[in-house]
């Protein structure tokens, strides 16, 4: 039987109206969700993902706070914002968009962040509360992956799972909200050995390592769910996935298409991490 498939496009679509819903009733109470989103020098992928975080914000009524600085902008300086940011009272999230120009430091940027505004849930205080078991601001792609299981209604508790890929962005929070919803989590890596009998005993399956079509259709257990990170730009500019699509959905019982999967997932949770936020402010205000 061919593969359900999770429509990421659809259900940010739908995550988005949730947050605009909720960014209205916040604004009712007088406190308008807010993100600044800051762009270091002039990389073109990150200035088109910024756009596109920056537009579904407004849309999705958070008021946005732009900040592009040039390329040769210090360690310092870029501190400096951080802290200004911090301690705005309008801006709920800070996004800083990496990766940053080679001379900064991005985890100290990342761990100079109040861990109340981590829109993108990488501070080490969000992390470490996520490997405990009480989340509160979770990295975005790894969190719109959880959503998407659930909108898929793939049952976690009790699954075998295996995530490939344990950066500190997807694979590594991934695997910790996994384990948290009860699943046995297998974590893989470019030293893993034989990788092919992780992936076929997998009921849930989470490609994350930027390897073209890498996991081939036969490697995937019949009626697994398949949810493939992955985005890579082939020669001819084709965009594909981790995983061989066309072959992995004859044999999934659910999969995601690259584009239109996990992406679109990737900036609704950064939304709606920023009205979670927001609601943090209006709880103290009261
Ligand atoms: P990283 O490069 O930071 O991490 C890749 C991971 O994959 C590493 O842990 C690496 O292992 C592992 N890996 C690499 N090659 C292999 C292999 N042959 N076998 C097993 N494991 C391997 O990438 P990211 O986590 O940032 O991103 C992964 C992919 O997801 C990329 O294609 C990226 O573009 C995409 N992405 C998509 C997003 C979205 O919104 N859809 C958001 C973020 C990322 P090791 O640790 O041993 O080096």
């Amino acid at each position: 039987m061919a593969a359900t498939i999770i429509d990421g496009k659809a259900i940010a679509a739908r995550v988005r109206a949730e947050v605009a819903a909720r960014a209205a009733g916040l604004r009712a109470r007088g406190v308008a969700p807010g993100l600044a989103v800051v762009l270091v020098g002039d990389d073109p992928a990150s200035a088109v993902y910024v756009r596109s975080k920056s537009k579904a914000a407004r849309e999705a009524g958070v008021e946005v706070f732009d900040h592009k600085l040039p390329a040769t902008t210090s360690q310092r300086e870029l501190l400096d914002l951080v802290q200004r940011l911090n301690e705005d009272v309008a801006v709920d999230g800070i996004l800083v968009q990496m990766p940053l120009p080679r001379h900064l430091d991005a985890d100290a940027v990342v761990a100079a962040i109040r861990p109340d505004k981590d829109a993108d849930g990488l501070h080490p205080e969000n992390l470490g509360r996520l490997a405990q078991g009480k989340p509160r601001f979770v990295a975005c792609t790894p969190k719109g992956c959880m959503r998407l299981l659930a909108e898929a209604g793939v049952t976690v508790a009790g699954a075998r799972a295996v995530v490939l890929g344990r950066s500190m962005l997807v694979g590594k929070p991934m695997a910790l909200l996994l384990a948290n919803a009860d699943a046995t989590v297998t974590l893989c890596h470019s030293k893993t050995r034989e990788l092919q009998g992780h992936v076929a005993a997998a009921d849930i399956v989470i490609a994350a390592i930027g390897r073209p079509e890498m996991v081939a259709g036969s490697w995937i257990k019949p009626g697994a769910a398949v949810i493939d990170v992955g985005i890579n730009r082939l020669a001819d500019g084709r965009l594909v996935g981790d995983v061989a699509y066309a072959e992995a959905a004859a044999r999934a019982g659910a999969i995601t298409p690259v584009p239109g999967g996990v992406g679109p997932m990737t900036i609704a949770m950064l939304l709606d991490n920023t009205c979670d936020a927001a609601e943090l402010r209006a709880a103290r205000a009261q």
